[in-house]
């Protein structure tokens, strides 16, 4: 076994931060960083906002660069997928054979965009986002399309549509749920949110699914919902949502249930060992009964490697505990959502105007979480209350 050698799987939002905070709260081990994707690593949220837009570039959303890795000592390896631990001889095998050892290891391999399975998935033309090639693809399809249709009315396809309005092309959104955005946010929301959309010239069709996607030489050219409409499509976007990349993990022998199982430490079922950010299932307390959940969100994971570097360097023994929080821009709008706004039965509304306003969410007089459009302040407040609550373990 390595002597105090922390190895990261995954340099992400998780993993990066926790080789940061390891180093920044003391740990003066070894620390390993691996990455599967080559280049150095950065941050995923301007992908589908700045970079997309043009106003940024790649090399803008790397987190540090190479001089901070050799500064901290921290050894990074990227370009290299890790294939299997042994968490008997507690060793890491990586692709080209090679073996790193460690002392703790860090499980942060995120998530990946789920697939579209229907005739004509895989043609040129249809693109998902998730990395920064994928986002370099995106990009110039953009530049070249004329009529974009987005699969999936989540926070990325309904950023890409956004941008793709915005730059004067036309846009369709299929979502075939009866809302856009429907896992994360109120009905309410959702349904500004389709105004503003539709009023900016998004075609925008609830409850309509994809039975097919057409094709001219091995090119899209038209997608077919099921309702049997026909769009045409130089360029077809799917944002369907992700799935948890826990595979090394289950092979492994640890606990996975769509995402890594992990206890109110981030442990997993093999306490030498922790899991955090999307791969991530924790335990989450809004005082009616454990929940399992997994968060895509760079608070989670930044929080998460937070707290496991502190464990790591042996400063808490108190239970993970955090407020949720999360982003989105689409036509100017910024929403930020605050706690999780599920479960509740009732809405204070506080408004400015039409477009500055925020939603209050409660459970009899118990604030859940607080969704902002254009009102920073509001956002920063109820993050504060959440965290009060929390921190008294009364967010129910
Ligand atoms: P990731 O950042 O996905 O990192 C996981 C890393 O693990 C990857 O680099 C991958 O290559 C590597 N990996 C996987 N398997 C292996 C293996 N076997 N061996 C080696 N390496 C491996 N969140 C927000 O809060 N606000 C936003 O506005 C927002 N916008 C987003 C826009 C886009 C386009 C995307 C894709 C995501 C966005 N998110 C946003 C989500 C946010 O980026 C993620 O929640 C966050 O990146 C999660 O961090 P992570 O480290 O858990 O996973």
């Amino acid at each position: 076994m390595s002597a105090r050698r922390v190895v990261i799987v995954g340099a992400g939002h998780a993993g990066f931060h926790t080789a940061c905070f390891l180093r920044s709260g003391g740990w003066t081990g070894g620390i390993t960083l691996i990455d599967s994707a080559p280049g150095m690593p950065y941050q995923r949220p301007p992908l589908s906002k700045d970079f997309l837009w043009g106003k940024q570039e790649l090399e803008d959303g790397i987190f540090r660069p190479s001089s901070y890795f050799f500064d901290n000592q921290i050894d990074l390896i990227v370009g290299r997928r890790v294939l299997s631990i042994d968490r008997g001889l507690k060793s890491l095998v990586l692709e080209g054979k090679f073996v790193v050892e460690y002392e703790h290891l860090v499980i942060a391999t995120g998530s990946s965009p789920r697939a579209l399975s229907v005739p004509g998935a895989n043609l040129d033309g249809v693109v998902s986002l998730s990395t920064s090639a994928d986002a370099v693809v995106l990009r110039e399809y953009v530049e070249q399309a004329r009529a974009v249709v987005v699969v999936g009315g989540g926070f990325i396809g309904l950023e890409v549509a956004s941008m793709v309005v915005s730059s004067g092309k036309r846009a369709v959104v299929l979502e075939a749920a009866d809302r856009i955005m429907g896992r994360a946010l109120t009905r309410r929301m959702s349904e500004y949110f389709e105004r503003v959309h539709r009023n900016s010239g998004v075609d925008l069709q609830l409850a309509t699914g994809v039975s097919a996607i057409e094709g001219v030489a091995g090119v899209v050219c038209s997608v077919v919902t099921t309702s049997e409409e026909r769009h045409e499509a130089d360029l077809v976007v799917v944002g369907i949502g992700s799935s948890a990349n826990d595979c090394v993990a289950a092979d492994s022998g640890l606990a996975t249930d769509r995402g890594v199982l992990v206890d109110t430490h981030l442990r997993c079922s093999d306490p030498t060992v922790f899991a955090i950010g999307d791969c991530a299932r924790f335990p989450f307390d809004r005082g009616r009964g454990v929940e399992m959940i997994r968060l895509e969100s760079v608070q989670n994971a930044t929080d998460q490697a937070r707290y496991v570097a502190q464990q790591i360097c042996g400063e808490s023994t108190e239970p993970y505990v955090a407020v949720p929080w999360f982003w989105t821009e689409q036509f100017g709008r910024k929403l930020q959502i605050a706690g999780l706004v599920d479960g509740f039965d009732r809405i204070e509304e506080d408004a400015r105007d039409p477009d500055s306003f925020s939603l209050s969410c409660y459970s009899g007089d118990t604030l859940l979480g607080v969704e902002s459009v254009n009102a920073p302040r509001d956002h920063i407040r109820a993050r504060r209350q959440l965290h009060d609550l929390l921190a008294v373990g009364n967010l129910h």
